[in-house]
């Protein structure tokens, strides 16, 4: 286990000057099949799978679950030595952002919607931390989740526009059998929200099936998936959108040839739950 930027560096300076590849997986811990996807999936385009574990607090904002947030070390690492990482990076928040830490990354417009109309300042925190580890590991590739979708294409964007040396790979979303989709925040469900939750899934198959029968006007599309969500007395529906899959626009009319997100976040109890799909017409 790696604890010090400073230690990272020299792992990954002395993996380079042998010629391995790195891989990176960056995740906050608590981790799931999910996450193990990622490792999976990473391991195939380098020669070390560098895992991190750090719950970031610059992406919570003081009214979220920073405090909360589950976590189990212990668990994290006996799963991660299973799928064979050779290295994992657990820091302490004092190792990333000592006291005269003064230093953010912004995508600006992209973090302004969805999710980051909800919560202002998550995705400064998420690419801030990512521009971080980047620098600490120094990773030919890094594999980032579907699931959260919206990051996912700003952290393309930011390597994009800042010049890293980067590829970035988006792997698909694992869900339980129920069709929820794996999240660490699960654990804030009941048995009874657990099952709620599978509306979301219920909503989004539905929402590809009336595509899949020729159906393009969204505003039809999304009609039929917030009936469906509101009919379930447990859930209060943040958002439903359909977007273009780069800048998160939303449109009126799907057209052939072109990549869409169906996106909804919605909340259960303590949890708020984001789930999408991917419709490349
Ligand atoms: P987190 O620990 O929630 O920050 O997630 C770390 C990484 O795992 C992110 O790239 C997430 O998008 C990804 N991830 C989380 N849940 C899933 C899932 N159900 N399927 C695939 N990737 C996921």
């Amino acid at each position: 286990m790696l604890n010090s930027v400073h230690e990272v560096h020299n792992y990954s300076r002395q993996a380079r000057s042998l010629g391995k590849k790195i891989g990176l997986v960056p995740t906050m811990g608590y981790l799931h099949e999910g996450h193990l996807s990622l490792v999976r999936e990473v391991k195939k385009h380098c020669d070390l799978v560098v895992v991190s574990i750090f719950v970031n607090p610059t992406q919570f904002s003081p009214n979220e679950d920073l405090d909360s947030y589950p976590r189990d070390l212990d668990r994290d690492i006996k799963l991660l030595e299973k799928e064979g990482v050779n290295a994992v990076f657990y820091p302490q928040p004092e190792e990333i952002y000592p006291g005269n830490y003064s230093t953010f990354v912004d995508v600006e417009e992209l973090n302004k919607r969805f999710e980051g109309s909800t919560r202002p300042t998550h995705f400064r925190g998420v690419t801030t931390v990512v521009s971080i580890l980047f620098n600490a590991v120094s990773p030919n590739v890094a594999v980032f989740g579907q699931k959260d979708a919206q990051q996912a294409a700003i952290i393309k964007k930011m390597v994009k526009d800042l010049k890293f040396d980067i590829d970035i790979i988006i792997a698909p979303i694992i869900r339980e059998d129920s069709g929820l989709a794996m999240s660490s925040r699960n654990i804030y469900l009941s048995e009874e929200e657990r099952s709620d939750a599978t509306i979301l899934f219920r909503a989004l198959r539905h929402a590809k099936f009336l595509i899949d029968q020729g159906e393009r006007n969204t505003a039809e599309i999304k009609k039929h998936m917030m009936d469906m969500i509101n009919a379930v007395n447990s859930a209060s529906l943040d958002y439903v959108a359909v977007v273009e899959s780069e800048l998160f626009l939303e449109v009126d009319e799907l057209v052939e040839g072109s990549e869409y997100f169906i996106l909804v976040a919605c909340r259960f109890g303590k949890a708020r739950l984001i789930d999408n799909f991917l419709i490349a017409l």
